[in-house]
């Protein structure tokens, strides 16, 4: 028997440590029930960190984890999933092809921004969704540095005031003057079509998070779109023009292209809708996870947003259920009944709010040092131990915040 896992991120390293665990507990060897996880590279790319400095360092090695918890790794890209025939292809850096056949498949391929059709955004726009993105704006930014001062040269436009714009946005100001130095005249200023900022946070953090804008000197343009890019700038919807030379898309995200060769209805960001144990509706041998699923998270109507929160813990059960379903154990329904949400806002500042509705519950430095724990260390992969693995994976399914 065999469960194949496509992807290595944290929704995939998860339910692969979720598949051993209950293997090992139930005293199945490896050679009874074999556990492979297919991706590019054997690391999880921490993706939550990728508007940092240094983006390159932000990845997590996993072949000794993998060894340790006797996980089978196959590197390369998925590029066809046959739901009839139960076979995967992947494409090797070579390419070359491989055929793998699954007993169980668990689909946990993630995510990429969402670029829309705006004239110039794909020929000048940057962005750090991915890691090789993340690198291209980050040596864009330093080589901004050699060029001659000027308005375009000093001046990011972010595209989104959303979680991941903000980030970004309130990281720059100190980012930036550590490339071009201490006295570079900078602007940041966020687009968005909200009235907003933060739109998915409601009134309760508003106010700080604006506080906070206004501190860094990052400015906003709300009520207006980015209505077109070129060498040398932005226009706006409303006809106002910026001169800069970077502009950051940060709005919106949709789940792997994956997700679309399954025969399953997907919601408007392309997740597959998934039964209560992450089970494909449909295709009883395929579980679909983290950013690649639409999950319900309890019985007050929400649903698991694409976060490394909901990732972590939507692996962990799919893992433990696929190897459940093949070792005739009955499979657990998913439920994650705790939302926080944890944004940075610049140096030795954040906040943490609680909850669908989003009550701010700290801010300041206290937030930003439960953000460093967060970024730093809780969604770190665990030692490359069997004991520990097990414990890890083991809370990321039970444990609330
Ligand atoms: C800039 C940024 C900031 C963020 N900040 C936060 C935050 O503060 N808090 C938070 O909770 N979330 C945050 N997120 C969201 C979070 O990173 C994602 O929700 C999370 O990474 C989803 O995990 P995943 O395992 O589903 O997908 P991913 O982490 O994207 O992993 C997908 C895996 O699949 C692999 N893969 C993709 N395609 C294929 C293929 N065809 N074949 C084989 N393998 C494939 C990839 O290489 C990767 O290993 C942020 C995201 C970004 C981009």
């Amino acid at each position: 028997m065999n469960i194949v896992i496509i992807g290595s991120g944290f929704a995939g390293l998860m339910a692969a440590l979720g598949a051993s665990r209950l293997r090992h507990e139930k005293g199945v060897s490896p050679d009874e029930l074999a556990i492979t996880v297919v991706s590019p590279a054997p690391e999880t790319v921490i993706r939550p960190r990728l508007y940092e400095r240094n983006p390159e360092q932000m990845v997590a090695p996993l072949t000794e984890l993998f060894a340790a918890t006797d996980i089978n790794y196959h590197q390369g890209s998925v590029e066809t999933i046959d739901s009839v025939a139960s076979a995967i292809t992947v494409v090797a850096a070579d390419g070359t092809s491989a055929t793998l056949a699954y007993d169980r498949l668990v689909l946990a391929a993630g995510s990429d921004g969402f670029t829309p059709p705006i004239p110039g955004l794909a020929e000048f726009g940057f962005a750090a969704t991915q890691m090789a993105e993340a690198v291209a704006l980050d040596r864009h930014l330093h080589a901004l540095a050699q060029k001659p001062a000027s308005t375009a040269r000093n001046t990011v436009v972010v595209g989104g005031a959303g979680f991941t714009g903000l980030e970004v946005a309130t990281e720059l100001p100190g980012r930036l003057r550590e490339i071009m130095g201490e006295d570079a005249d900078i602007r940041v200023i966020i687009v968005d079509r909200s009235e907003h900022v933060a739109p998915a946070m409601g009134t309760d953090p508003r106010p700080f998070i604006e506080e906070r804008l206004r501190t860094l000197g990052v400015e906003t343009r709300l009520n207006v779109g980015i209505g077109a890019l070129d060498e040398n700038g932005v226009t706006l919807g409303n006809g106002e023009r910026i001169e800069t030379a970077t502009v950051i898309w940060s709005a919106g995200m949709r789940a792997s292209p994956l997700t679309a060769q399954l025969p399953a209805e997907r919601d408007n960001l392309g997740r597959v809708i998934v039964e209560r144990d992450l089970r494909v509706p449909g295709r009883s041998q395929i579980f679909a996870t983290g950013d690649t699923a639409k999950a319900r998270t309890d019985t007050a109507g929400n649903y698991a947003a694409m976060s490394c929160q909901h990732a972590r813990r939507l692996g962990a059960f799919a893992g433990h259920n696929a190897a459940a379903d093949l070792l005739g154990e009955p499979t657990l329904p998913y439920d994650q009944p705790v939302y926080v949400t944890c944004l940075d806002l610049g140096p030795d500042n954040a906040i943490f709010t609680r909850g669908w509705d989003s009550k701010v519950e700290i801010t300041g430095a206290q937030a930003k040092a439960v953000k460093k724990e967060i970024n730093e260390v809780w969604i770190y992969p665990p030692n490359a131990e069997r004991t520990a693995a097990y414990e890890h994976v083991l809370a990321a399914r039970t444990i609330d915040f």
